[in-house]
């Protein structure tokens, strides 16, 4: 039978925005229904690959009224961030409504209707808690038709397996490919990072202190030194003594890519030490696809 309700607030997906809104709610009382598409809290990081953990602090990364228990890790890794969040919602009895999608939300009569593919919710408010990186964007790159091994997304990655004794090529350096660059090289593969623009590497734990902390902090710094121009001269002056980072300038040319590509190889070797990498924006369709040639499987 098709599900009909009337509450406070609809609040739409059960990942860890949607739970925690609901449990701020419960505490004030408010009533509210979850409607999650998937059959499980957390789905997104559900089918996300093996090896992730959190590259936040635990400490600034804990959902309201809840911290992360004692014996986790500084970096959560993934099971243990999918069993705090189901652990959650069951402390605050949040309840989702499984395997419901919203397909519409109107305003009607002064309240909010919102229809699922199974029913009908009206609230005062809806918080549409469906996170930002559900669709996958694989750009399309110059060249690569040429390539006859498997190209794939980064979320479809599972593990390193099916990579071993191969040779990869991974394409940008933001948090997902720093970390499955390292697995792939922890785990068999012989691996080229490509990076589009230049990049700043900086150790995770510089001296034992998470890099996130100090970047918090230095923010609270006089806004002259905090200055964009200032923070970026420090920024390269440090990375580029402590790490022999690679900084690849955009490449116009088919050598220059080359370049560029030999010197992300040493990013990967810096991310094999247990550095956080911080990231261009996907890399460009020459870099891209002067590299891919390369690349063989
Ligand atoms: C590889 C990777 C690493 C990350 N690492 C960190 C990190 O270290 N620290 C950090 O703070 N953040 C990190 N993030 C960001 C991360 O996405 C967020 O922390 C968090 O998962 C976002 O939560 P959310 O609830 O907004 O969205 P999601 O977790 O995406 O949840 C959205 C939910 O909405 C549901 N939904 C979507 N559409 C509908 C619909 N029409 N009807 C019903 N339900 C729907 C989905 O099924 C899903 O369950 C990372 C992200 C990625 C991809």
């Amino acid at each position: 039978m098709a599900s009909e309700t009337h509450g406070d607030v609809v609040i739409i997906g059960a990942g860890p925005a949607g739970l925690a809104t609901g449990a701020c709610l419960r505490a004030r009382a408010v009533s509210f229904d979850i409607i999650e598409k998937d059959s499980t809290v957390a789905s997104s990081w559900r089918a996300r690959y093996e090896r992730l953990r959190l590259h936040t602090v635990k400490r600034s990364s804990a959902l309201p009224m809840v911290p992360f228990p004692r014996e986790y890790p500084r970096y959560v890794p993934r099971d243990l961030l999918i069993k705090y969040l189901q652990d959650y919602a069951e402390r605050f009895d949040l309840r989702p409504r499984f395997n419901e999608t919203v397909r519409s939300v109107h305003r009607v009569d002064g309240r909010w209707l919102v229809k699922t593919n199974d029913g009908r919710h009206r609230a005062r408010a809806v918080v549409v808690a469906t996170g930002y990186s559900a669709v996958p964007y694989l750009p399309s790159i110059e060249g690569s038709e040429c390539f006859a091994g498997p190209m794939l997304h980064s979320s479809s990655y599972v593990n390193a397996r099916p990579f071993e004794g191969r040779s990869v090529l991974v394409v940008g350096l933001g948090n997902s490919g720093a970390e499955i660059v390292l697995d792939l090289a922890e785990n068999g593969a012989q691996t080229t990072l490509s990076v589009r623009a230049s990049a700043y590497l900086a150790p995770r734990d510089p001296f034992g202190v998470p890099i996130q902390q100090l970047s918090i902090l230095s923010a609270l710094l006089p806004s002259a030194a905090s200055r964009p121009g200032a923070r970026r001269a420090r920024s390269q002056s440090s990375t580029s003594a402590r790490l022999r980072a690679s900084a690849t300038k955009r490449s116009q040319s088919a050598a220059k890519s080359r370049a560029s590509a030999r010197k992300a190889q040493f990013s990967a070797t810096d991310a094999r030490s247990d550095s956080m990498l911080s990231s261009s924006p996907p890399a460009s369709d020459q870099v891209c696809g002067s590299s891919l040639r390369r690349a063989t499987f």
